[in-house]
């Protein structure tokens, strides 16, 4: 139906500050103790609000999983 895309967050890139769990937060939590982002539930959404979240990150952190291995 909807073009869905599953995300992942780099922990190594990511800084914090939460922007992905205020977005998306059925997608995102951001850890209390560390501040580091991670994916949670399906970890999917709609290709438009991913474009978005990944656009929003001030890390680029949050980048699209590959499911097909080209
Ligand atoms: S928006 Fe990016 S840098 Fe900020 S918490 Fe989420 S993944 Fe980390």
């Amino acid at each position: 139906m909807s073009d869905l895309v599953k995300l992942k967050v780099d922990t190594e890139a990511c800084i914090a500050g939460g922007q992905c769990e205020m977005i998306e937060p059925d997608t995102f939590l951001v850890d209390d103790d560390t501040a580091i982002a991670s994916v949670i539930g399906t970890g999917s959404l709609p290709v438009d609000r991913a474009a978005e979240v990944i656009d929003r990150c001030p890390a680029q952190a949050i980048s699209i999983v590959n499911s097909d291995s080209e």
